[in-house]
Formats: structure tokens, sequence, C-alpha cells
């Protein structure tokens, strides 16, 4: 396996002095080198076809013992230096100072056709940064980073990617529920991919230390190497870039928004400089439609992440990034102008989503309100998101009425004759308003079809595929890889997957609680 490798990041930033693996602040660095830990029996059991394809490395060599060496931590590719980075962060509204790559190790960069990728391990062992954890990664966190990464990408959500699943061989140790009963699971290591691993933090901690010199190295580099159309950094150029940043962080909430993915756990510190799905921990998929909804049992008090809050959270992280972008800006309100932008921008791009959604390509004043009372309708009782979008493509008139949706909701027979009269007027506006669209239903339905996927990894899937994969069996990981491939085909063979979530998976944890333990 030969890899292109162009190591940007470590030749061009400043790295930590102290080559000790021990736990510690780390000052005046954007990094420390560490080499990942051996693991004591590793097995790949996924690899990301396409992934590995974008990256120059064949079927083949995916199946060699070398690349499973490489790609869990076992082997130093040659003349490379992997290492951990730097990175403070605001957790759930608090500044909590350095975090870091507490267990990512970023191992080498392969340019490919003219892509630089960035490859990263997680759960490859302990760093400086891993404070008080072990830097390991379990099997069931491990599966769901994996699938979901690559599930996100060809839904088209911008998103960090995964190239390779494998088991260490080692347990670890984890409680669950933080409620006193640790156990042993199995430990694995999910290899990534990016453009980029830069994170808001990476630039909050410079800026949180008074270090103006290495946050200005940090964002010349950023700059120079993802945003280089926007010319030479100089004040204009850094307020540039942040506006970017900006654009970039609501385009994929905003596709969060139209998939019903909630990621749960919106730290600046899991927030992308590139407006990238990073860091899938507690996230979920909406089943039924409810803005308050999180996954994430850590935030079940607050609700902080919760679906409905997203785009507020996005905004609220930029403020951060603004913060500590401030020192190389020095003027306020030109910042204070983009996050404004970001809350204008938000509203127009949020009603052309959901107009898409509805199938709505003209123009008419009313739209928002159709939309929000939609909004308001489907909260009434509980209504699968994705089943109704889907389903909604096959309503052509008032004829169509409720039967077209009846999938979408858990408990049709026990609907109140209220909630149906409530339904049918709000299908009777949404007829009228398609008579003014121009496309045939036929069309229509395609462009809606195209938008409203068909096939997300619902909670309870993931954890099927984990429990089976528990056991040994690591069948339905393919077979949801395979499936999440075309979210938005018709795949009459599965079918099965088009269904709302079962009640056992309702109050289960894994499919309705997740915590951050993984
Ligand atoms: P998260 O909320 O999962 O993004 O994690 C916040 C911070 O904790 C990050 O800096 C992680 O690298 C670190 N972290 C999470 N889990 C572990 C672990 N098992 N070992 C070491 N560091 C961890
Ligand atoms: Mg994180």
């Amino acid at each position: 396996m030969q890899l292109s490798l162009n190591n940007t990041f470590t030749s061009e930033l400043p790295a930590d002095k102290i080559l000790e693996n021990s736990r510690r602040q780390v000052h005046n660095a954007v990094f420390s080198y560490v080499n990942p830990k051996k693991t004591s029996a590793p097995k790949v059991i996924h690899t990301s076809k396409e992934m590995a394809n974008q990256l120059g490395i064949s079927l083949k060599e995916t199946k060699s013992d070398f690349f499973k060496n490489v790609f869990t931590g076992n082997k130093i590719y040659p003349n490379t230096t992997p290492f951990a980075m730097c990175y403070g962060g605001h957790q759930f509204g608090n500044w909590a100072g350095q975090l870091g790559d507490g267990r990512a190790i970023n191992l080498f960069e392969i340019e490919h056709q003219n892509k630089n990728w960035k490859v990263q391990l997680k759960g490859a062992g302990e760093t400086p940064y891993s404070r008080t954890a072990d830097g390991l990664a379990v099997l069931r966190s491990s599966i769901r980073e994996y699938l979901c990464a690559e599930a996100m990408y060809h839904l088209g959500v911008p998103t960090t990617r995964s190239l390779s699943l494998s088991l260490s061989g080692d347990n670890v140790l984890r409680d669950i529920l933080y409620n006193g009963n640790p156990a042993y699971e199995k430990g694995a290591i999910v290899s990534r991919i990016s453009p980029s691993f830069l994170r808001f933090g990476n630039f909050e901690i410079f800026a949180a230390r008074n270090d103006v010199k290495n946050l200005k190295i940090l964002t010349d580099y950023t700059i120079k190497h993802h945003f280089a159309h926007l010319g030479k950094p100089s004040k204009e150029v850094y307020l540039k870039f942040f506006q970017e940043v900006s654009k970039q962080t609501l385009e994929m909430i905003i596709h969060w928004q139209r998939v019903g993915f909630v990621h749960g756990v919106m730290n600046t510190d899991n927030m992308s400089i590139l407006g990238l799905t990073i860091d899938y921990g507690p996230y979920g998929w909406l089943e039924g439609f409810d803005f308050g909804w999180t996954p994430n049992t850590t935030d079940r008090q607050n609700k902080r992440y919760r679906y409905g809050n997203q785009p507020n959270m996005g905004l609220w992280n930029l403020f951060q990034l603004a913060n500590a972008l401030y020192p190389l800006i020095e003027e306020i309100p030109p910042l204070e102008n983009v996050l404004a932008d970001y809350k204008t921008d938000f509203e127009k791009q949020s009603l052309a989503m959901m107009k898409s959604k509805l199938g709505f390509f003209t123009e008419n004043k009313n739209d928002l309100g159709i939309i929000q009372n939609l909004e308001d309708t489907l909260q009434l009782v509980e209504t699968d998101m994705t089943i109704f979008f889907r389903n909604l493509s096959n309503f052509s008139d008032q004829n169509t009425g409720l039967k077209v949706i009846e999938d979408a909701f858990y408990n049709f027979e026990n609907i109140s004759d209220e909630v149906k009269k409530l339904w049918n007027s709000w299908l009777k506006i949404y007829a009228k308003r398609l008579q003014e669209e121009k496309l045939s239903h036929q069309q229509r339905k395609e462009k809606m079809n195209a938008v409203n996927p068909k096939y997300v990894l619902r909670n309870y899937m993931a954890q099927l595929a984990i429990d089976a994969a528990d056991k040994g069996n690591y069948d339905l990981i393919d077979e949801f890889y395979i499936l999440l491939k075309k979210p938005y085909e018709e795949q009459p063979e599965n079918e099965k997957w088009f269904a709302k979530r079962p009640e056992w998976a309702r109050h289960k944890v894994g499919c309705s609680m997740l915590s951050c333990s993984s």
C-alpha cells in the first residue's frame, strides 16, 4: 500500500516541544506528537469502499495486514509522525478550558486526485489531552460513528467520513448510564477522514490564553489551505473567513433540520471549522417530529441541544468563535453583522428548505404560515418525520386525504376526531396551495423525494447492528452501510427499514437514551 502523503499540518504549525505522553496543559502549540497504542488482536470488521477509493487505496489493499495494522494504530506508516491536537471548548454553555484530542490520534495526510485528506484514528489510546479518561472507544459508539458518517455523506449532509471500523481486541470499562454500574465492552477503533479536523475550539484555546501569535499562525494556515479563494490574510480576510465559517455552519444545520438529525453535543469543541458534521456521539434521528427532542441523556434537563434549538446553538457557537477571532479583526460591528446575517439567512434558508420538502417551487407569501401550521400539527400526536415527508409526495388532492400519511402516525387507531380534523384542515390548505404549482404530480414527487430521504439510520437500527456485532455477527453493519448509500431511492427489497420505530425500542438504552459514555 503506497500512499501519497503531504503532511501540511505538522510541517507548517507549531508542535508541542514536550514529547512525553503525559496529561498536561499544552501551551504555544497546535498539537503534540503521540503514537497510538498497540492493541492485542486488531481485526477490521468493515471498510468504506467509496472512501478508500477516494484515498487511492484499492479493495485488495484494504484486506491486507498492513492496512489493518496502520488503521488500528499498530504500525506507524513510514516517515509519518502521529499527533493529537490541542483545543478548548465551551461545553453546555460554559468555558471548559483545554480539551483536545483525548482519544483521537491523527496519522497523516493523503493527497489523491488533488484533494488533501487528514486521517485520524478514534479510540487509539491516550494522549496528553486524555484528562481523566482512557483514550479508548467501545464497539457500540464506533459502529454508530462509522455508519452514520457515511450515511450522512450519502444524504448530502456535510460531514467527516469513515474509512474503517476495527475491533482492538481489548476490553474497555464503561459506565453507560453513569449510575455506578461499569461493565467491560469490546474496544474498537474507527479511522475517520476529513479535509480538516479543526474545530472552533482550536481557535478559542489561543484566544483564551491571549496567545495571539499562535492564533494568527493557525488562522493563516486554515485560510491558506481551506479558504484560499479569500486571498492573503489581512483584517478583511479574517472577517471574510468568519463570514464563510458562519455560512457553512448554517448550511450544515439546515441539512440537519431537513433530514431530522440531532447532533446531541453541539459544544464548540465539536464544531468543525469547515461546517462538517463531526464527532458522532449521543446523536439521534427524529422518529416522532418534535422540536423538543434530544437523544442525549446528559442534556435531558435543559435540552440545550434539542432538535428545534440546533440553529440557535449554531449561532451561539459562532458568537464564541467571533470572540476568539476578535484579536485578529479588532472591530466588533462587522463581526456582529455576520451574526445578524446568520439569523436572516436562517429564516430564508429554513423557509426554502421546508418549501422543498413540501414541493412548493413557486412564490407565495402564505407559505411560512402553511409551514408553521404544519409544524404545529405534526406535534399534536407522535408522527414519524421520515415517513410523513416521504409519503407526502404521494398526496395529490384532497381525495387522497389522510390515507396517504396514515402510516406516519404511531397510534393511528386512537387519534381523536379533533386531531383528525386539524390534519384534514391542513391537508385542505396544502391541496389548495399545490394547485398553484406548475409541475405535474410526478415531477413534484421526484423533486420531493430527492430531499425527503426514504432511509435514515434510525436509532433502533444502529442498536440492532450493535447487538449483532457484539455477538460477532457483522452482517447488519454491511446491510445498513449498503442500504444507506442510496437513501433517496426506492429499494423495494428493503421496505422493512422504511418503518416506524418498534415499541421495544421506545425506551431502550442506545435507541432513545444515549449518553456521552463511549
Ligand atoms: P466529546 O464531548 O465526546 O466531544 O468529548 C469531549 C472531550 O473529551 C474531547 O476532548 C474528547 O477527546 C475527550 N474524551 C471523550 N472520551 C474520551 C476518552 N474515552 N478518553 C479520553 N478522552 C476522551
Ligand atoms: Mg468531541
